[in-house]
């Protein structure tokens, strides 16, 4: 089996003095998967997520990133690292150029390596080519979300963390997203994706972790899980 790149133990995160968002999360990103976590509103996705990306820092645990410990680090150093985070509601910078947006994802680089990485993020969403010198306002929902996806691959992550990629699209632009994923995935670059959209994201890694009020409550093959009546029921709307 592949070397485990990403690693959680035992982790906690508590917002103020009362809300125990995380309550004591393991899991565990190999080289090379897509790995899916899925869970209802309110389950800690996010926060997990923010944890991970050094946003929040963990109450207790441990958050490993190729063997090291990387839990309370700047979000910048855990960048710099390899691992980038595209956030929930996107977060692109409205008042600058596409151009600039994917440039605000670089700085960590040299600019030899930015000319390549700004040729490969236009060659996997040709649309943010086109529109390079538009304001990122102006820009579609589905478009928004390539931009910050190419945003976050601008620093040539070999982890890219997605929260709720599939959120406000519609579904052949969430088909789409979908597709660059995967292609993403083929390109080497390992997946962590979090996501509402159970089917989808089941669909589309091949291990899964469910998370339900800060704890994982089960994970497996997504071939397992797709087929589990409890999840099926809760998350597929299947009975
Ligand atoms: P969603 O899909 O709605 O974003 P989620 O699974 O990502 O849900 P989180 O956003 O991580 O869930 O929230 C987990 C819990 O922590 C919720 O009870 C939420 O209300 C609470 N929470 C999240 N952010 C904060 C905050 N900044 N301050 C206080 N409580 C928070």
């Amino acid at each position: 089996m592949s070397e485990k790149v990403l690693e959680l133990k035992g982790l906690h995160a508590v917002y103020g003095k009362k809300i125990h968002a995380l309550k004591g999360v393991s899991l565990e990103v190999r080289q090379g998967e897509i790995v899916a976590l899925i869970g209802n509103n309110g389950a800690g996705k996010t926060t997990m997520l923010k944890t991970v990306a050094g946003q929040l820092k963990p109450d207790q645990g441990q958050v490993l990133f190729e063997g090291q410990s990387i839990g309370g680090l700047p979000s910048h150093e855990i960048m710099r690292r390899g691992m980038s985070l595209v956030p929930e509601g996107r977060h692109i910078f409205p008042r600058l150029t596409v151009f600039e947006n994917l440039e605000m994802g670089a700085y960590s680089r040299t600019k030899q390596d930015l000319e390549q990485e700004y040729a490969h993020v236009f060659e996997l969403f040709p649309v943010l080519g086109k529109r390079r010198t538009q304001f990122g306002g102006t820009l579609s929902g589905g478009e928004q979300q390539m931009l910050a996806m190419g945003r976050a691959l601008m620093a040539a992550p070999k982890v890219l963390m997605l929260d709720e990629p599939s959120m406000g699209l519609a579904p052949v632009v969430v088909d789409k997203i979908f597709e660059i994923i995967q292609r993403i995935n083929k390109e080497g670059v390992t997946i962590f994706l979090v996501e509402q959209n159970a089917k989808r994201a089941l669909q589309t890694a091949a291990r899964a972790y469910v998370m339900e009020t800060g704890a994982i409550v089960a994970e497996g093959p997504t071939s397992v899980l797709l087929d589990d009546p409890a999840v099926k029921k809760a998350y597929l709307g299947l009975h």
